[in-house]
C-alpha cells in the first residue's frame, strides 16, 4: 500500500502521454530508414495489434526482417518485446516465449531493467495463456521489483493489471479487486484514459464474477464510454462480451444476445480468432438456454471450424462436446454419440479431465435415452473414478445428479431419492461457498426445478406399482417439491424483475452517479483529513501543471515551505490534541493570508507547503514574512491557556530548466539555516 501510494505521489508529477497517432506514424515511416525506421514500425504494430491483427502482421513481418540489421542492442531487445507480443496475440505462446527469453538475456546483459520488466510482463501474459498462473506470477513481480525505484509507472499499472487476472483465473476475487483497483488508479493519475477503460473493465468483470451486477455494470459503463469512441476494437468486443455475460447472468438473455452479436459484427474480419470463438460459443449458449436448438449448433459449428483452424485442442473438445449436447437435445442420439466420443478422445489426449467427466455423463445420458441403463451407469462409474483426480464439486455434483435421473428412469426410486440426496447436499456446500453464492443460488434454482420437474412427471406417467414400495416417501417428497418449485419460481422471477428493474435504473443514473461519486473521490483523494488544506499529492500536481505553463510561458514561480518552531513542547505540554487545534487553526490563518492563486498545503507533520505561481523569490519572501507577523502577533487558545507559535520560514524558487526537486529542496534548506539562525524567521536560498 505504502508502495503504492509513493507511485501515485509521483506519478501525479507526470504529464500525460499521449500516444502518437497512427496517421502520424505511417507519414513518418515513409521519410525514415534505418533503426529510426525500426523504431516507428515497432510503435505502428503495438497499435495495431488491438485494432487489427491482420493488419498489424505487414509490419511485424518488416520488423522481424529488421532484426538481422539491427546491433544497437536496446533497439534489438524493443524487436524482440514486440514479436513476442504479437505472437501472444497471435496465440503462439511458447514461440512467444522464445523471442522473450532472448530480450531478457539481452537486457540482463546491458542491464536495461526498465526493459527487462516489459519482457517479464510479456512473458507473464503468456504464462496465464498457457494455464501457468503461478510461474506468471513470479514474473510479474519480478518486473515489479525491477521498476519498484523507477518512474515507469504505466508499467507499474500494467503489471498490477496482469496480476489481477491471474487472481481471477484463481477465482480469488477480492484480490484481484485490490491489484485492478491499484492499476486504475495508476492508470486515472496518469490520464491514460485507454489503460484505464482497461482497468475499469476488469473490475467489471470481478464484480460480476462475485455476482455484484450492479456494480459489474458501472464499471463496465465508465469503459464503454471510452471504447465507443476508440479503435481498438478487440478490447470493444471484449467488453462488450463482458457485458454480454453479465446481462445472461442475470436472466436477459435477449440483451446478453444483442451484445455478443455486436461484439461479434465489430470484430469481424480483424484475425482475433479466439475472441471470435468465444463470442460464438457464448452466442450458442444463449440458443441453446432459449430452445433454438439449430441456430444453437450452427454457431456452435462456426466455433468448431475456428479453433480446428487454430488447432486448439481444448476449444475443438469443447466445441464438440457442446455440439453433442445439442444433439442430445434434438434427441439424435447417434449423431450425438459421435461428437462426444470425439470430444472424449480429444479431452484424454490434451488430459482435460473436466472434458473427460462431462462426456461421461453425457455419454450416459444417451445410454439412458436408450434404455440402456447398464452402459449409462457403466460410464457415470467412469465419471466418478475420473473425478477423483481432480476437486470439482460441480462435476460431482453432475455425476450424483445424472446417477437420479438414471435410477428414476430405471424405475429405482429409492436409489434416484439417494442420489438425489446426495446432489443436494453438495449443492448446499457450494452455496456456503460465499465467493459464487449467488450465482449457484440461481443456477441451483434452476437445477433443482427442473429435475422436479421430471420426478414430478414421471409420478403421473406410471402406474402405481412401480413405486408401491416408497409410496409413503415419494407422496411426501412429491407435495414438498411441487411446493417449493412454485416458490422457487415466484422467487427467481421477482429476482430478474428486480435485477433487471436496478440495471435499467442504473443505466440512467449513471451519469450523475458517477459524477459525483468521482468528485467526492477526487476531493479525499486531494485533501488532508485534519486540516482540509490540499495536501502532498493535490499541491504536486498543481505545481506539475503550473511547471508546464512555466515552461511555455518562461514564468517563475515561487515555493515557500514552513515549519512550526518547537511545536513537539506544545505537543509535550497541551497534549496531542492541542497540537491538532493549531494546526488546524493555523490552517486557516494561512489559508486567509495568501492570494487567490496561491496554494496552502499540507506538506508534512507540522510543515506547510505554500506554492505561489507567477511569483519571483523577492515576493515570495514578502508573503513569508507578512505570514509570519501575522503568527507571530495571533494568540490560539486551548482550554483557556493563551499559546504563542512561530514559524520559520524558507523560500525557494523555480527558475527555468530546474528540477522541481532541487527547488523544493532550496527552500528546505533555506528552512534548515532559518532554524539554526534562530527560528520564527524568513530566510531565502
Ligand atoms: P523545530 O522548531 O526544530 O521545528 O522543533 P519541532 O519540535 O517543531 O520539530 P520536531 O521535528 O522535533 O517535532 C515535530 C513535532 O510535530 C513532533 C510531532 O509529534 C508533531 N506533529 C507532527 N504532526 C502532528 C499532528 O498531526 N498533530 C500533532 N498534534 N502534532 C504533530
Ligand atoms: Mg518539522
Ligand atoms: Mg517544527
Amino acid at each position: 500500500m505504502k508502495k503504492i501510494s509513493i507511485i501515485l505521489l509521483f506519478s501525479i508529477m507526470l504529464l500525460p502521454v499521449f500516444s502518437e497517432s497512427i496517421e502520424i506514424l505511417e507519414k513518418k515511416l515513409s521519410e525514415t530508414n534505418g533503426n529510426k525506421k525500426t523504431v516507428i514500425l515497432i510503435k505502428l504494430l503495438e497499435e495495431y495489434i488491438e485494432i487489427n491483427l491482420n493488419e498489424a502482421e505487414v509490419y511485424f513481418e518488416q520488423i522481424k526482417n529488421s532484426l538481422i540489421n539491427t546491433n544497437e542492442p536496446d533497439l534489438k531487445i524493443d524487436i524482440y518485446n514486440s514479436i513476442a507480443l504479437f505472437l501472444f496475440y497471435k496465440e503462439k505462446y511458447n514461440e512467444s516465449i522464445e523471442y522473450i527469453e532472448e530480450s531478457i538475456l539481452l537486457s540482463k546483459k546491458i542491464e536495461n531493467m526498465s526493459k527487462q520488466a516489459i519482457s517479464l510482463m510479456i512473458y507473464g501474459r503468456n504464462l496465464i495463456a498457457l494455464n501457468k498462473n503461478k510461474l506468471a506470477l513470479k514474473k510479474f513481480n519480478m518486473g515489479l521489483e525491477l521498476i519498484g525505484e523507477s518512474d515507469n509507472f504505466l508499467l507499474i499499472g500494467k503489471l498490477n493489471l496482469y496480476i489481477g487476472s491471474i487472481y481471477i483465473n484463481k477465482s480469488e476475487y477480492n484480490k484481484a479487486k485490490k491489484y485492478y483497483l491499484n492499476s486504475l488508479s495508476i492508470f486515472t493519475s496518469l490520464k491514460n484514459e485507454k489503460y484505464e477503460a482497461l482497468a475499469n473493465r476488469m473490475i467489471g468483470s470481478v464484480h460480476n464474477s462475485m455476482s455484484d451486477y450492479s456494480l459489474a455494470l458501472e464499471f463496465f459503463y465508465k469503459s464503454l464510454k471510452y471504447y465507443e469512441k476508440s479503435n481498438y476494437i478487440e478490447r470493444y468486443a471484449s467488453l462488450l462480451n463482458n457485458m454480454g455475460v453479465l446481462q445472461s447472468d442475470i436472466g436477459n438473455s435477449k440483451k446478453g444476445l444483442e451484445l455478443y452479436l455486436k461484439a461479434k459484427e465489430i470484430i469481424k474480419g480483424s484475425g482475433y480468432k479466439s475472441l471470435e470463438s468465444l463470442l460464438l460459443n457464448n452466442i450458442g449458449t444463449i440458443y441453446q438456454d432459449m430452445g433454438s436448438f439449430d441456430k444453437s449448433l450452427k454457431y456452435y459449428s462456426e466455433a468448431l471450424k475456428i479453433e480446428r483452424a487454430r488447432d486448439n485442442k481444448l476449444g475443438i473438445a469443447i466445441d464438440l462436446f457442446n455440439i453433442g449436447s445439442i444433439y442430445i437435445e434434438k434427441m439424435q442420439l447417434i449423431e450425438a454419440k459421435k461428437y462426444i466420443v470425439e470430444s472424449l478422445k480429444l479431452s484424454s489426449q490434451i488430459e482435460d479431465k473436466t472434458g473427460v467427466v462431462l462426456s461421461y455423463i453425457s455419454l450416459a445420458q444417451v445410454k439412458k435415452i436408450q434404455n440402456n441403463f447398464k452402459q449409462a451407469l457403466k460410464f457415470l462409474q467412469r465419471a466418478e473414478n475420473e473425478v477423483k483426480t481432480i476437486d470439482s464439486k460441480e462435476l460431482v455434483k453432475n455425476i450424483y445428479e445424472e446417477y437420479s435421473y438414471v435410477f428414476t428412469a430405471k424405475h429405482n426410486y429409492i436409489k434416484s431419492i439417494e442420489y438425489y440426496n446426495k446432489t443436494k447436499k453438495i449443492n448446499n456446500e457450494l452455496l456456503s461457498k460465499k465467493s459464487s453464492k449467488k450465482l449457484f443460488e440461481m443456477r441451483t434454482r434452476y437445477e433443482t426445478e427442473k429435475k422436479e420437474n421430471e420426478i414430478k412427471n414421471l409420478k403421473y406417467n406410471h402406474t402405481l406399482k412401480d413405486y408401491e414400495l416408497n409410496k409413503k416417501d415419494l407422496q411426501k417428497n412429491i407435495f414438498f417439491i411441487s411446493f417449493i418449485i412454485v416458490l422457487f419460481i415466484i422467487i427467481l422471477l421477482f429476482r430478474q424483475y428486480r435485477l433487471k428493474n436496478t440495471s435499467n435504473k442504473l443505466i440512467q443514473s449513471k451519469n450523475t452517479e458517477l459524477e459525483s461519486a468521482y468528485k467526492s473521490l477526487e476531493l479525499v483523494a486531494s485533501t488532508d483529513p485534519l486540516t482540509k488544506l490540499s495536501n502532498r499529492r493535490d499541491v504536486l500536481k498543481k505545481i506539475s501543471y503550473e511547471l508546464e505553463r512555466t515552461k511555455r510561458y518562461k514564468r517563475s514561480f515561487a515555493i515557500i515551505i514552513g515549519d512550526i518552531d518547537d511545536f513537539k513542547l506544545i505537543n509535550d505540554t497541551y497534549g496531542h490534541d492541542a497540537g491538532d487545534e493549531i494546526l488546524v487553526s493555523l490552517s486557516k490563518i494561512l489559508k486567509n493570508s495568501v492570494r487567490k492563486q496561491d496554494t496552502v498545503s499540507r506538506w508534512g507533520g507540522e510543515e506547510f507547503l505554500i506554492f505561489m505561481p507567477e511569483t519571483d523569490i523577492i515576493g515570495g519572501k514578502v508573503l513569508a514574512e507578512k505570514i509570519r507577523k501575522i503568527i507571530e502577533n495571533e494568540t490560539f487558545t486551548y482550554q483557556n491557556n493563551d499559546l504563542n507559535i512561530s514559524l520559520t520560514f524558507g523560500v525557494g524558487e523555480y527558475i527555468e530548466k530546474m528540477d522541481l526537486h532541487q527547488c523544493i529542496k532550496n527552500a528546505d534548506k533555506a528552512l534548515y539555516k532559518g532554524k539554526k539562525a534562530g527560528k520564527n524567521c524568513v530566510v531565502i536560498d
